[in-house]
């Protein structure tokens, strides 16, 4: 390339920026979801992040059946006996339909950005960063799934010299963690399952290249934190704890092992979506989940102390 030729910016597809996070990492965050991921969890607390492409919300409680959204896109949007109808399979996520709905029913949940609009838009809180020892975290879906973008997005917001923590399901090419490894401050990396059989019934995939991952991330000396959603009646089981607590033992420089107790803002997030409806599961106080924490301690394992 010449020096005089412009090289493209490089863009990618979110589906939220959510500001003063405080779970996501040390301190006030800013927290970027990158859409796709190739896990497909029972208890996805983030379906509209799974699909790769924009998605049209439609919010059966907001509708109020007016038909505006026929008119503007009949292929996509039908009346039948009164009643508002979404074909999504036929929509091409123009918009039209969106900018028209009078009662904010229809959403259109993804959008392409550059790097550099997400930066602009995550240092205006830098103050808060300084402030509490906090910064950015990239989440999902899988943000590895975009792995230029991906890239990209941490060294530039890296050059601000703001913390970065990178959620991750483990669930991908080894050679995005090497390349985004001297940007990343810390990992947010999941374990979700320690039996390989039970990983793949919960999420679609066995964990082999998902532990794979964490043993290279961590002879790499990365500062990990290891995330572990818990299901009652799923993998709240004894030898799943004790495996936990194994894991921790065999990688002892480990943040810790967080226990994160699963909620149900994924069904209500999948129906509006028109996915397949989700289970609900139980969502268990706080009590609960602390035995469960503490049950990985018991085994020896080194537990995050969350206030
Ligand atoms: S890894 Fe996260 S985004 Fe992907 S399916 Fe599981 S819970 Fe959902
Ligand atoms: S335009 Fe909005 S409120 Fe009217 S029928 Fe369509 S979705 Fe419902």
């Amino acid at each position: 390339m010449s020096e005089n030729q412009q090289q493209k910016p490089i863009t990618g597809r979110i589906f939220n920026i959510q500001y003063f996070c405080v779970h996501d990492g040390p301190g006030i965050r800013t927290t970027v979801f990158l859409k796709g991921c190739p896990l497909r969890c029972l208890w996805c607390h983030n379906p509209e992040g799974i699909q790769r492409r924009n998605h049209l919300s439609y919010n059966a409680r907001k509708c109020i059946h007016c038909g505006t959204c026929v008119q503007v896109c009949p292929a996509v949007h039908k009346m039948i006996d009164g009643k508002h109808t979404v074909n999504r399979n036929a929509c091409t996520n123009k918009g039209d339909c969106v900018a028209a709905c009078p009662a904010k029913a229809l959403e259109t949940v993804g959008r392409d950005v550059t790097v550099q609009e997400i930066v602009a838009e995550v240092m205006r809180e830098k103050r808060y960063y300084e402030g509490s020892r906090g910064g950015v975290t990239v989440s999902g879906g899988e943000p590895a799934m975009q792995p230029e973008f991906l890239l990209d997005l941490v060294r530039e917001i890296k050059k601000e010299g703001v913390h970065i923590a990178l959620e991750s399901s483990g669930m991908c090419d080894y050679r995005v963690y090497e390349s985004v490894l001297p940007y990343v401050d810390l990992f947010l990396y999941d374990c979700k399952e320690t039996d390989p059989e039970l990983h793949k019934k919960f999420t679609g995939v066995d964990n082999r290249l998902i532990l794979e991952n964490l043993r290279r991330l961590y002879a790499a000396r990365a500062v990990i934190l290891l995330r572990c959603p818990v299901v009652k009646g799923l993998n709240d089981r004894e030898d799943h704890f004790k495996n936990l607590a194994a894991l921790s033992r065999e990688l002892p420089d480990l943040m810790g092992i967080e226990i994160l107790p699963y909620h149900k803002l994924g069904a209500s997030k999948a129906e509006l979506m028109g996915l397949d409806p989700q289970e609900e599961y139980e969502q268990i106080p706080r009590e609960e989940s602390d035995k469960w924490t503490e049950a990985v301690r018991s085994f020896g394992g080194q537990v995050y102390a969350v206030s």
